[in-house]
């Protein structure tokens, strides 16, 4: 061990790890320093030292890096949500360009040439902040027993209060203050996480953000049978109407529901939802762009390229969104990152496809607009609910939606119908868990032409690439889209085509 616990430490910070965090060398030995850039000279202060490497803390920065930018939020250290906040957003890009890069060749095992050969430059965002339309703020009382809201500090429980995160949207700080201030006055308890007592858990709020429609969900600890009355009848909250009142005076606001949690878990929403006011869902719309006529849209680095400019193709689709329902939080890169999918499909208007995990239909509506037909497959049964409608509500007429597991679905599908019925392309978009190996599997066995990809993990991504590319694909276009600019995250997109196709 070559340092001691506490002890200070002067180093260069020369590299960004995986998790955002700053790594230096002094004499070959390794530390890793939250909170630092790279560039930065700090000190810091030994926490848990190893036999190779150690973890410091930050305590000053000697000579700052020239990518070193100002903090939007007080919070960011304690929050831990923005691991990159204070690295200039063209490093932030080039970072995540790297990480897409090494993760296809250290876990996928591709060799860097033919990486470089496919991969374009990642599509930024024109505005890093308040660009998310979903917030999840939960609630919890401070040391003094008042009741607060704000999120997590680092990877604890404790609630630090603040109710502006710099990625969201202003008027999450108008609904949060609204809401404790009349949990406030009307004595209506947070949940207590370690007692399982207490009734407000966590606020939900969605924005669409074409729309301006707003979406308040409050999780609650309270059984159905301890409520009189039902949905917009039931009494879910002390002297709810009063909440009510206030909530619908916000500009904006369609739906208030309550979600019924009463387990004991880190899952924030319960299965249950109950309106309470307005509509059970909000809409929103988003608009694709043709990417082969307008040569590429949002080359980075490089000018961004406005809307004006290339105008969308007019291709516009409106979803409705309920509470439990997936929808991508980053709207204005979510446009690009169908746009590319689409480009990637290459449809003609002959073909049958398949969206695997598909969510509320969305990439599978703007799929149906150019192909035979669209079956899509999704877990969660409000979304399917939700699809279905997206579908009639656009007039869509060839796009069909299941409830169930990616994996089983299509795998039954082909066994009823004997490989009748193939698909010419099979889109996925699975939670960073990446697919499920019988998914992949039965994703093989379907033989479709051309897969897309469409990942928010790259090492899950580079695991499953492997795995079709050894069953006969090829990789030959990857793109990433930053849909979550200052924290580690990316997505990325990517095509597969069949070998011997
Ligand atoms: N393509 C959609 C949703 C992507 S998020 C969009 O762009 O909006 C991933 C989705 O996969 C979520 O809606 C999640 O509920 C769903 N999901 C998770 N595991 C699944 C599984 N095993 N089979 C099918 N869907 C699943």
């Amino acid at each position: 061990m070559k340092f001691q616990k506490n002890e200070t430490v002067v180093v260069e910070i020369s590299d960004i790890g995986n998790d955002g965090e700053g790594i230096g060398k002094v004499d070959g030995f390794t530390l890793f320093v939250k909170d630092t850039v790279v560039g930065d000279t700090v000190e810091a202060r030994i926490l848990k030292s190893k036999k190779n490497y150690a973890y410091a803390r930050l305590e000053k920065v000697v000579a700052p890096s020239p990518f070193r930018v100002e903090a939007k939020c007080a919070c960011h250290r304690q929050c831990g949500g923005c691991q990159l906040q204070v690295l200039s957003y063209e490093k932030q890009l080039e970072f995540k360009q790297k990480k897409i890069r090494d993760s296809l060749i250290r876990i996928g095992g591709f060799e860097p040439d033919d990486i470089d050969r496919c991969m374009e430059s990642i599509m930024g965002m024109e505005e890093p902040f308040r660009y998310r339309n979903k917030a999840q703020y939960p609630v919890g009382t401070d040391k003094n027993g008042k009741i607060v809201t704000g999120f997590y500090a680092g990877r604890t429980h404790n609630i630090i209060p603040n109710t502006d995160c710099q990625l969201g949207v202003p008027e999450n700080q108008e609904i949060l203050d609204c809401i404790v201030q009349y949990m406030r006055q009307n004595h209506v308890s947070a949940y207590d996480e370690a007692a399982g007592t207490g009734l407000v858990r966590h606020i939900l709020i969605r924005k669409g953000f074409a729309s301006g429609e707003i979406m308040v969900c409050l999780v609650i600890n309270k059984k159905m049978s301890d409520v009189s009355g039902c949905g917009a009848e039931g009494t879910w909250l002390p002297k709810q109407e009063l909440l009510l009142r206030k909530l619908a005076r916000i500009k904006g606001m369609t739906s208030v529901s309550v979600s019924v949690n009463t387990e004991k878990t880190n899952v924030i929403m319960g299965t249950e939802i109950h309106t309470l006011w307005g509509k059970d869902t909000i809409s929103d719309t988003i608009r694709v762009r043709d990417m082969t006529r307008s040569g590429g849209l949002f080359e980075w680095p490089g000018e961004p390229i406005t809307g004006q400019e290339y105008p969308f193709t007019g291709r516009g689709l409106t979803f409705q969104i309920s509470p439990l329902s997936f929808y991508q939080v980053n709207p204005v890169q979510t446009e690009k990152l169908y746009s590319l999918a689409l480009e990637y499909a290459n449809l003609t208007g002959r073909e049958t496809v398949w969206d695997l995990y598909c969510g509320i239909g969305t990439i599978s509506l703007f799929l149906a607009g150019s192909a035979r037909k669209v079956y899509g497959v999704e877990i969660v049964p409000q979304a399917i609910e939700d699809a279905r409608e997206n579908a009639v509500r656009n007039g869509i007429g060839n796009a069909e939606f299941f409830v169930g597991k990616a994996e089983e679905v299509l795998a039954e599908f082909y066994e009823r119908n004997s490989g009748k019925e193939r698909p010419d392309v099979i889109v996925v978009d699975p939670p960073r868990k990446g697919c499920d190996g019988a998914c992949l599997e039965a994703m093989l066995r379907a033989e479709p032409e051309r897969i897309v990809y469409v990942s928010c993990d790259p090492a899950t991504l580079a695991r499953d690439l492997r795995i079709l590319c050894d069953g006969g694909y090829e990789v030959r276009r990857i793109r990433g889209a930053d849909m979550f600019g200052m924290t580690v995250h990316v997505e990325v997109a990517c095509c597969l085509q069949r070998k011997d196709s």
